[in-house]
């Protein structure tokens, strides 16, 4: 079990895009990804041996002060934080303050490990995410650069209904409303163009802006 995770940053600002956008959060920003996106905006995080190794514990308090201080929610980001055991992680963070809500940002290449109250599911063209984490996800994000993105934005809509229609019932309730979003790649103007008019076009799905970038804020 993980008792340490190297750390990028951490910092209390607002969410900037998705479902939540607006709200005031607490983020951990987890380094470490083998993804590997070419359009990544945050490669910084990639390599976790340049980053120091915090305690769960001091992660914990961390949290419980900006939860003092008005963050509605925490924010798990990276890099790729699944590619780190968060079971324990996740356990503590409810003991030291069970009130706080867990916020999960992924995109869903490895097995789910530790508790959530909400998972945003980024899925990516080239890594496509587990079964477990389509099922499992309350948003859907889709970064949009070209068109093969959009086709891919449907591809992933009918696989979690494909999902759904094998669900059991009483699971089937809980699940399978899901928010989907497809966000244009930061400063890709096809992507701007495309996004915007799939979201004209397809009103099962709402477009996302990153605001935090446009506000110059993190
Ligand atoms: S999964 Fe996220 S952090 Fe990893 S390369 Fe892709 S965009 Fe970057």
């Amino acid at each position: 079990m993980t008792k340490f995770l190297p750390v990028v940053e951490t910092f209390h600002s607002l969410q900037g895009e998705g479902f939540h956008s607006g709200k005031s959060a607490f983020f951990i920003r987890l380094a470490g990804c083998s993804v590997g996106c070419s359009w990544c905006d945050t490669k910084k995080s990639w390599n976790s041996k340049k980053y120091p190794l915090k305690s769960i514990d001091e992660l914990s308090i961390e949290i419980k002060n900006a939860k003092e201080n008005g963050a509605s929610f925490l924010v798990i980001t990276g890099g790729e934080p699944l590619h780190h055991n968060l079971e324990l992680f996740c356990k503590k963070i409810k003991q030291t303050n069970k009130s706080v809500a867990i916020h999960l940002e992924t995109s869903g290449v490895n097995e789910l490990s530790g508790a959530y109250d909400w998972i945003t599911l980024s899925p990516k063209r080239h890594s496509p995410p587990t079964n477990d984490l389509l099922k499992l996800c309350n948003e859907v994000k889709i970064i949009i650069n070209d068109e093969e993105d959009l086709i891919f934005a449907k591809t992933i809509k009918n696989k979690i209904f494909e999902i759904n229609n094998q669900m059991k019932k009483n699971e089937f309730n809980k699940l399978s409303k899901k928010n989907y979003f497809i966000q244009p790649s930061w400063d890709n103007k096809n992507g701007f163009a495309l996004a915007m008019e799939f979201a004209k076009t397809h009103p099962d799905w709402s477009l996302s802006l990153q605001t935090h970038k446009y506000l110059n804020i993190k």
